[in-house]
């Protein structure tokens, strides 16, 4: 199964683009606002991706959705229907929230409009789409929004992401018996982000068979402390890897 890194940088980061990957070729973890340029410096359409999954409404998480949305629509009116309908996930009231960014544009369907399904999820919840089973988990992120991790299950194998989180049991949880665990590490920031302790716990914590890449960080400001950690990789922007 492959995965492919479309951004590895939190909000602030400095060179590097917001985080985000596209598992399979065929399910976004995110959706920032480089996605589309990335989507096609791969050359992957926005039509070959049955699923977005997104983990809250911060901005460098959804940021991508609108001109995702536009560009399904252009290619639409070009070509050949999907024969893949498109779901978009995420926790409950994302579509009011991606309303808001949108505004009143065609290019966000409405909740009912048939060519996306929608399926708004609260933790502990799970769903399945176009073979992919998802198991949703309450994160620990903010306190005035909710924030979703995932699990999702693939023919390949399990991978879990993290969106944005702090360290805890919900973590934890959401890595149990994944192949890949893809975490993140807003630095030495307020509640709700990891800090690079947290990563050396996670690593101890975590079944050292599961692999641990870590993403939504700084590139410039990791400490020498946190380089070469024994299981941990740093994933980096355009990278792919094999899971
Ligand atoms: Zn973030
Ligand atoms: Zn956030």
């Amino acid at each position: 199964m492959r995965l492919d890194c479309l951004g590895s940088g939190f909000a602030f980061s400095h060179g590097a683009y917001w985080s985000g990957f596209l598992l399979d070729g065929r399910v976004l973890l995110d959706c920032p606002p480089q996605t589309l340029p990335h989507l096609f410096r791969l050359d992957v359409p926005t039509s070959a991706v049955d699923l977005v999954l997104l983990s809250h409404e911060h901005s460098d998480h959804i940021g991508g959705v609108d001109l995702f949305l536009l560009e399904e629509r252009r290619a639409h009116d070009a070509a050949a229907e999907r024969t893949n309908p498109l779901a978009i996930a995420g926790p409950p009231g994302i579509h009011d929230r991606l309303r808001e960014v949108v505004g009143t544009s065609s290019r966000l369907p409405d909740r009912d409009d048939p060519r996306i399904a929608w399926f708004e999820q609260r933790g502990g919840s799970a769903f399945e789409w176009a073979g992919a089973q998802v198991e949703c988990v309450a994160m620990d992120h903010a306190p005035d929004i909710d924030a979703l991790g995932f699990r999702v299950r693939l023919p390949g194998g399990v991978v879990a992401y993290s969106g944005d989180t702090g360290y805890g049991e919900a973590l934890l949880s959401l890595a149990e018996g994944a192949d890949l665990l893809i975490a993140e590490c807003g630095g030495d920031r307020e509640h709700g982000h990891m800090t690079w302790d947290h990563i050396r716990a996670l690593r101890a914590a975590v079944d050292p068979s599961t692999r641990l890449l870590v993403t939504h960080y700084d590139p410039l400001a990791v400490p020498d402390s946190a380089r070469g950690l024994d299981g941990v990789e740093l994933a980096e922007d355009f990278a792919t890897y094999e899971v």
